[in-house]
Parts: structure tokens; sequence; C-alpha cells
């Protein structure tokens, strides 16, 4: 493969040596001669690779196996925003609207039950994450975004309730030490940092559930996947063996902590240079601009169309923004190389003489 500089904010580039254990997996799984793409989902391969990608999933996040289930369901991070309320909604819960993605976990609870959404930044594009956000108990849950993909903003901490914690952390899982234990549901679409596309991740701590009376069909019904071990049907083999090698991958990298200083250090380096720049204009308040997705845009039209072309040069790819967002926007996920954020910040760097 060529040398691209991938930004791309999802799907998301994996490391180049999870690329090519899958690939050999797919033409031969195991020295069995057969392809992971043709092996059942029951056979005693594919449950030691389940077995061992649950343990992986909750140990590098620091979850106890007694306290959390963890299940690798077909659908994304969109089913998760029906399956919450489902399981979980029965008369009122708490969301804090902090873009596009939380509004649209907001718009499938309604369905379920009351809303009250305790925060937002709507007022200003969400380029921030809302503070005194009231502490609100009592409800059936509270439900955050963690990191907010299009527009840049990440919160530091977990927000504070005596209900239970829903979060959807699909951007920033894995990225960085975070109170996990916190969280009572989290739950991701992998295709930011965990793995391919097609599967979304829940950890659900166990007793959360089972508070509805309503009806659940199966498919939604988090029990029932649990109950049947997250082989309620057929499960996604592939990404869930892809997801075992990028766990593995983040394991002997040193962990979350490990990989977390690197994002750092990426993130740093990045924002250093926008920074320093006086053509450009950031799109999330410094404050509480996030790690794994660096939002900017320029001053000038010229000056983007100058940027688009360097990019081309140095083979660096998919940085521009979101369509609602515009602008662009730097995805600094676990697997983006070091390099790969000197050649942008070269590239930006080599701006300052032109413009
Ligand atoms: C990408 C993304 C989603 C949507 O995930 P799908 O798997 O495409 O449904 C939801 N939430 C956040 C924070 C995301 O970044």
């Amino acid at each position: 493969m060529s040398r691209v500089h991938n930004f791309c904010a999802g799907p998301c580039l994996l490391p180049e040596e999870v690329y090519k254990q899958a690939a050999d997996a797919i033409v031969d799984f195991q020295q069995s001669g057969l392809s992971i793409l043709s092996i059942s989902h029951r056979s005693t391969a594919f449950l030691a690779v389940l077995e061992e990608v649950s343990h992986l999933a909750l140990e590098l996040l620091g979850l106890d196996q007694q306290q959390y289930d963890v299940l690798f369901l077909q659908g994304g991070a969109s089913t998760e925003f029906l399956r919450i309320p489902y399981n979980m909604l029965t008369t009122n819960a708490a969301y804090i609207d902090t873009g596009v993605w939380a509004s649209k976990a907001i718009e499938q609870a309604k369905q379920f039950g009351k809303v009250e959404v305790i925060g937002s930044s709507a007022d200003r594009q969400y380029s921030y994450i809302p503070q005194d956000i009231p502490q609100v108990n009592g409800c059936d849950y509270l439900h955050f975004t963690s990191n907010n993909t299009i527009y840049g903003t990440q919160f530091s901490a977990v927000p504070q309730s005596d209900s239970p914690i829903v979060s959807d952390m699909s951007s920033d899982v894995y990225s960085r030490v975070f109170d996990y234990d916190k969280i009572d549901v989290i739950y991701a679409g992998a295709q930011k940092n965990i793995g391919p596309a097609g599967l979304s991740v829940v950890f659900v701590r166990k007793g959360v559930l089972g508070n509805i009376t309503r009806k659940i069909p199966n498919m939604l019904n988090y029990k029932e996947h649990i109950a049947k071990d997250g082989l309620y049907h057929t499960a996604n083999v592939f990404a869930i063996y892809t997801t075992l090698l990028n766990l593995r991958w983040l394991r002997a990298k040193g962990g979350v902590a490990a990989i977390e200083k690197i994002n750092n250090q990426k993130a740093e380096m990045l924002y250093h240079a926008l920074d320093s720049l006086d053509f450009i204009h950031p799109l999330a308040d410094k404050a509480h601009r996030s790690r794994m997705n660096v939002t900017f845009d320029f001053k000038e039209k010229e000056q983007g169309y100058l940027f688009d072309t360097l990019c081309q040069e140095a083979n660096i790819q998919n940085i521009k923004g979101h369509r609602v967002l515009g602008g662009y926007r730097a995805s600094l996920y676990n697997a983006l190389p070091l390099a790969s954020v000197e050649v942008l910040v070269a590239v930006l760097n080599r701006m300052k003489v032109k413009v």
C-alpha cells in the first residue's frame, strides 16, 4: 500500500498489522484451511474468538467481568439510539444535546417517554460542551455523547447523576483513560477505534436492565442478547475477529493509558500548529476541544483551496469537515501514526509562507 495519511472520521484506519492479519484470516483462518468468512458463529474456533474479545474489551477499559456484560451487535451506534430507550425508558430520561448524534439519540428516545434536555450547545453550533448542567436525579437514565465527532468537542468527565448513566462513546472509547466504571451503559459504533463498520459494542452493567414492562422485540432486547451469550443470531464474525486483532494490538501497545499518551501528543502537536497560525479559524472552544477529531477552517476561501492542493501533494486524505459543519476535520484515532500528524503540521506551516 502506498503511504496515504488517512484522517478519515469513520470508518477509520486500523493498524497496518491488523489489516494484514485480517487479510490472512480471510484466506486461511488459523491454518484451518477455512476462511473466517465461512465458519460458523457457533464453531469452537469462533467461540474462542468471542470469549477472548469479550474479555479483552472489558479488561482494556478496566471494567470488571463480574459487573458488566459486553455485546457485539449488528446495527451500529444508530441502532443503540433506539435500543437504549426501548430497554430503559419508562417515564423520563435526561439527555445532553451536543450535536447531530446526540440529537438523533434524543429524537429516538422521544418515541418511548419524556425526554428532558438538561444541557445543550445548539445556540453556538455545538462548538462547546455545556457547563453547569443541573444534576437531575430520579430519572430513568442520563445520556451523554462523550466525544462529538462532527464538531470536535469532548467531555472531560462523566456528568453527575444518581440515575443510571448511558454514554455514546463511539469516537473516543479506548482512546483515553476515563471513569468508564461510572457509566452504566457504554455503547459505540465499532468503526472509530474498535474495528470495522457493521458492529456496535455495548457494555451493560448487570442489574441496570429489567425495569421495563413493555414488550421488546428480541433483536432489540439487550436481555435477550445477553441470555443467548451474544449469539441470538448470526454474529458479524469477521468484524468481531478484526476487533479482536485491533484490541490485541492495543494491549501490545500498553493499553489505553499508553495510547492516550500518544493521542495527547498528536493532538497537542496539531492544536499547537493551528493556534500559532493567524489565518486559521478554530471551530471548537479551546477548553472543550476533542483529542480525537480536530475541527478548523480557514479565514479565506482561497486559503482552503491552497490547503487542499498541498494536502493532495502530501498524500493527505479524508480531511474535509462533516457536511453539516463544513471546514476541515482531522481525526486522530488510535491507529493514526504520529508521522501523519507531522506531515499535516508541515503542510500547515508551509502555508505560512504562501499566504
Ligand atoms: C459515527 C457516530 C455515530 C453513528 O454510528 P453508526 O454506527 O453509523 O450508526 C453515533 N455517535 C457518534 C458519537 C459517532 O461518532
